[in-house]
């Protein structure tokens, strides 16, 4: 299942205003105070892999990417 923000539809429907306001009012997602989709990838808004040891907040892929850019040395 891909992870998209809900505010992208948002983009599609903004000059049909009626459709606009009744897509804000009931097609936008709760605020979660536990669970899996609390934790985001702050790179690509994964919940799955998550990191967030050292206040990192990346998923694992995103890690692998960046994480000599961040100052990670890859010993042995
Ligand atoms: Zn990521």
């Amino acid at each position: 299942m891909t992870n998209t923000h809900y505010t992208k539809v948002l983009k599609q429907i903004r000059h049909k205003p009626a459709k606009y306001e009744k897509y804000l009012k009931y097609n936008v997602p709760r605020k979660r105070k536990f669970g899996r989709s609390v934790h985001k990838c702050r790179r690509c808004g994964q919940t799955s892999a998550f990191i967030g040891r050292y206040g990192l907040n990346f998923c694992r892929q995103c890690f692998r990417e960046i994480a000599p850019k961040i100052g990670f040395k890859k010993y042995s």
